[in-house]
């Protein structure tokens, strides 16, 4: 009998995150220091971040364990479940095997409290009681805002204009576990206070609310660190989780993935996925096609220019080699927030250049048709980013209808809906707007871009 439902014995759920960097084809191209050019010291973060995150930015071991802490925290909504797809396979008709891996049952609804929670768990061990964030859409706002409840932390969120004016219930949660939660540009920071003077009708973007949150960190005179949701290695590292459970469960059932799946806005959703099950394709050369889906409004991965790049918009960061659309990118106001990012985090740049992985960029339309198809086959309304995955996985799913390949699919679901049925309304209403990014954007994101040698 087919197993629709693949559950990890909680005993058996893993102790450690995998760091895909030693096994990269390529060196890691490090962070650079903005002025000089040179890879930043690790004393050059500890402003922002406590030792035990920079130490793991760089880190060069394979197998990094997860404090106890931090899994009597992941046991209350972990191991998530692997779900065969099978009421999707039948409405498309395709041989295909379909699995996802649900990190919507976590208590913020999405993937990001497996970050959230580390990354809280490191600076209470280093003494710090409050942190600054960003938030696009809400969702990592919310991880961390549970985080910090959590380990008894305050927790400051600079949220992106439009999602504070378009998504007033997201903040009420992040108020019901504690969090101060600020409209950005704000006028708490120098850098809020220049952006609105200079456009004072902005939507803010997650580039300002990054700087912002920088800012407020970087001036607490040591009180505050700072806290990012996706992009950093360290991030990416948390993520791992999910596809070190995920490769427990395919093995139970006798599965492999050939195809691997999941959205990207700054990669750390997608590589927490895919990064254990690409560690077989570097170390063993297993054939695995790995698909990142991106919006076509924002199409990082398939358009954006290889160079290093500031992580945010007041050029606060140090430089990241990445794929950009450059730092003083505003998006369009498409309605997976998490997926406006300029950028990407590097190691997925880098196996995107290296050809390891692979991306597709797709139009907000179909992602949402997309999305209706799941949630009527299996019952879960994805979140719109999510939607962005199970855009493609329907493709690939259909692809093999036509060829009669039995391939199996595996993607990440990384977070439900329920925040953004005003999304959904405007896709039921025709209110949806499809839009391509100009190239005329991507040119002149060039100009912004500093001038570092590649
Ligand atoms: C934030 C978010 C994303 C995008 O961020 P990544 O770092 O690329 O994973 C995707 N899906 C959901 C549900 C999110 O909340």
């Amino acid at each position: 009998m087919t197993q629709y439902n693949i559950l990890l014995d909680p005993s058996k759920m893993p102790d450690a995150w995998y760091n895909i960097i030693p096994d990269l084809p390529v060196p890691f191209p490090p962070p650079l220091h903005p002025a000089t050019h040179q890879p930043v010291n690790p004393s050059d973060l500890a402003v922002l971040f406590p030792p035990g995150l920079i130490e793991q930015e760089a880190s060069g071991q394979s197998v990094i364990s997860i404090p106890g802490e931090v899994m009597d925290v992941y046991r209350l909504y972990r191991p998530t479940p692997l779900r065969r797809a099978v009421r999707l396979e039948k409405a498309l008709g395709t041989p295909a095997k379909i699995y996802y891996k649900n990190e919507s049952v976590s208590p913020s609804g999405s993937h990001k409290l497996n970050t959230a929670v580390a990354q809280a768990y490191y600076n209470k061990v280093a003494g710090i009681n409050e942190l600054t964030t960003e938030t696009g859409a809400g969702q990592w706002g919310t991880a961390l805002s549970i985080a910090c409840a959590f380990f008894k932390m305050k927790c400051t969120v600079y949220m992106v204009r439009v999602s504070y004016e378009q998504k007033p219930y997201r903040r009420s949660v992040m108020q019901t576990y504690g969090a101060r939660v600020l409209s950005s540009p704000s006028k708490e920071t120098e850098f809020g206070k220049k952006i609105l003077a200079e456009q004072p009708d902005t939507t803010g973007s997650l580039g300002i609310a990054i700087s912002e949150a920088i800012e407020d960190a970087a001036k607490s005179g040591g009180a505050k660190k700072y806290s990012l949701g996706s992009v950093l290695n360290h991030v990416l590292l948390h993520q791992t989780i999910i596809g070190e459970e995920a490769k427990m469960q395919m093995e139970s059932v006798g599965a492999y993935p050939d195809v691997v799946i999941g959205c990207c806005g700054g990669g750390s959703n997608f590589a927490g996925l895919s990064f254990p099950f690409a560690k077989d394709k570097l170390r063993q050369g297993r054939k695995i096609d790995f698909i990142g889906v991106e919006p076509a409004a924002c199409p990082t991965l398939t358009r954006g220019l290889y160079a290093y790049d500031f992580g945010d918009t007041g050029m606060m960061t140090p430089l990241l080699k990445q794929y950009t659309l450059g730092h003083n990118f505003i998006p369009s106001g498409i309605h997976a927030g998490g997926l406006r990012y300029h950028g990407i985090a590097t190691l997925l740049a880098v196996l995107v250049r290296e050809k390891v992985m692979r991306a597709v960029a797709c139009l907000q339309t179909p992602c949402f048709e997309a999305a209706v198809t799941f949630a009527r086959a299996e019952g879960i309304v994805p979140a719109p980013e999510t939607a962005h995955a199970i855009r493609v996985v329907v493709d690939e799913a259909l692809k093999c209808k036509e060829t009669g390949e039995k391939k199996t699919i595996l993607f990440n679901f990384s977070g439900h809906g329920h925040f953004d049925m005003g999304a959904y309304d405007a896709y039921f209403s025709g209110k949806l707007e499809d839009y391509v990014l100009e190239q005329s954007v991507i040119d002149a994101a060039e100009e912004c871009i500093p001038k570092v040698a590649n």
